[in-house]
């Protein structure tokens, strides 16, 4: 009889927790989701097209010999932009960046299938293929930096070297045109997303910032999501995680520094102000 007790307390306990994890998929995920695949295009200048949305934000800059493609988005936002880049490219040669592993900015490389792939070089092979599926692995794997140039353009191809997003983020600036693809490292008006399993760090994304900043002049920001900005918008991540180390000690202005950022994008206990905190509460604990 105790034994029937518990184990329907235990179904009531699965069902809540099933049906809140629906609601907040419905009300939050969902709507999230459907918003990142909203693809727009942006034409740059004549070599360079920047395609937000789709997955992550990517960009196709090309000269008369080849064509270089950071990241190649998901689903069918990689496929859409997959027929940009052949529109683009025609018979040229292809090669592509992923900024980071997440299967958002990387799923796409499967429709690669003869080009060079650049990523990071700390991933592990398994889960990067459990990330994003076969047929996704990048050929080079950058453990510093590499210059590329693309027709007058100088490519700087840089390895974080530490944990910040994830254990391996890449960033590619274009020198002419000092712009900066930063990867998730940098959203614009987002709350980040941070895994342990990714090995994010708070103190690598302060560190992400300095490098940003003291390494190249960037003019402007192409951000990991949301739309294309200046360099505010690494000062503006850089201030987010400041005053999330605040409100990680002072229990007084956590509310007033959270609300700060209610405009902010974000799912609540995985991509918000208030997950920030906790990740960085836990990783002080380690
Ligand atoms: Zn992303």
């Amino acid at each position: 009889m105790k034994f029937k007790k518990i184990l329907i307390r235990l179904l009531i306990l699965a069902g809540v927790v099933v049906l809140t994890c629906g609601v907040l998929y419905a009300i939050y995920v969902r709507p999230f989701i459907r918003e990142m695949m909203v693809m727009k295009t942006i034409h740059y200048d004549n070599q360079l097209t920047i395609v937000t949305g789709g997955g992550g934000n990517s960009g196709i800059l090309a000269s008369d010999s080849l064509v270089l493609v950071v990241d190649t988005k998901m689903d069918e936002g990689a496929t859409a932009f997959y027929d940009t880049v052949r529109q683009i490219a025609g018979i040229k040669p292809v090669i592509v960046v992923n900024t980071h592993i997440h299967g958002d900015h990387s799923k796409g490389n499967k429709l690669y299938k003869n080009s060079t792939i650049i990523a990071g070089a700390k991933y592990d092979k398994a889960q990067w293929l459990s990330e994003n599926g076969e047929g996704t692995l990048p050929t080079q794997w950058v453990t510093d930096s590499l210059v590329l140039k693309v027709g007058d353009e100088t490519v700087t191809i840089l390895n974080l070297g530490f944990s910040a997003h994830t254990q391996s983020d890449v960033l590619v600036y274009l020198q002419n045109r000092q712009v900066l693809f930063t990867g998730d490292v940098v959203l614009n008006k987002a709350a980040p997303a941070m895994f342990k399993r990714y090995l994010s760090s708070s103190k690598g994304y302060l560190a992400a910032f300095d490098t940003m900043e003291h390494r190249f002049n960037v003019k402007t920001v192409v951000p990991g999501h949301g739309a294309v900005g200046g360099r505010e918008l690494i000062d503006d991540y850089r201030t987010f995680f400041e005053d999330m180390y605040v409100a990680s000690v002072d229990g007084d202005k956590k509310p007033q520094l959270l609300t700060k950022y209610n405009t902010w994008k974000q799912i609540p206990f995985m991509m918000s102000p208030d997950a920030t905190v906790s990740y960085i509460k836990r990783e002080k604990k380690k």
